[in-house]
């Protein structure tokens, strides 16, 4: 699997979505995850130099995230492409099992900066169960957690739907963030439909 091409698809289906991220955000938020996604991503492929290992591709795209995106997602969603590119180290394929040890650690600086736990209408709610999900299927490839992984972050994704929100802009909503989708777990479905669509 090639991780510059998960950037370069998680990048155009962003930007196929961005009107709609924008509209969730505007319904909860400030209205601008669409286009501040689209704007760090676009910058992020336009770094990423095809002869890099994946380790080196990810953190590239992860410091471009965190520089070039504004808003609270270019930090979250940098910093774990940062430290999903720490974890492959060295390593100039990717298995299964490596992936699987980068989407942990994404996860895990996500929560760390952002202090989010599951529950709290966040991106960390479509995050968590993709992670889980991958982990559960990584003994049978590649392909197969990849397509368990989305399916994980599109229900968690939806679960927040119900959910109030406790951290970022909604939370300032308090409970009338009910009943909505929250933009940063509609992003991270997106994060994961590239990467089945290219593991696949
Ligand atoms: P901003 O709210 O600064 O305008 P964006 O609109 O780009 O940033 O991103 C909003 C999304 O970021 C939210 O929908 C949510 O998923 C995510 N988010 C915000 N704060 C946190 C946090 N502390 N931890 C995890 N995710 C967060
Ligand atoms: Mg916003
Ligand atoms: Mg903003």
């Amino acid at each position: 699997m090639d991780v510059r091409q998960w950037i370069v698809r998680f990048s155009e289906l962003v930007t196929a979505d961005a009107s709609r991220l924008t509209r969730l955000d505007s319904d909860i938020g400030d209205g601008d995850h669409g286009t501040n996604l689209d704007r760090g991503l676009r910058a992020a492929v336009a770094a990423l130099d095809s002869d890099l290992p994946p380790g080196k591709v990810l953190m590239t795209a992860g410091r471009t995230l965190v520089s070039k995106t504004g808003g609270a997602s270019g930090p979250l969603y940098g910093t774990a492409l940062r430290r999903a590119g720490k974890a492959f180290g060295d390593a100039t394929e990717v298995d299964a099992a490596g992936l699987g040890a980068a989407l942990r650690a994404a996860l895990e600086g996500i929560k760390e900066l952002g202090k989010a736990e599951e529950g709290d209408k966040t991106m960390v709610d479509a995050l968590t169960p993709a992670v889980a999900a991958y982990e559960g299927a990584a003994g049978e490839g590649l392909a197969a957690a990849t397509r368990a992984a989305l399916d994980g972050a599109e229900k968690g994704a939806e679960a927040t739907v119900a959910l109030q929100a406790r951290k970022g802009r909604a939370s300032y909503l308090g409970p009338r963030s009910v009943g909505h989708l929250d933009p940063g777990a509609a992003s991270t479905v997106l994060l994961f439909r590239a990467l089945a669509d290219v593991a696949g």
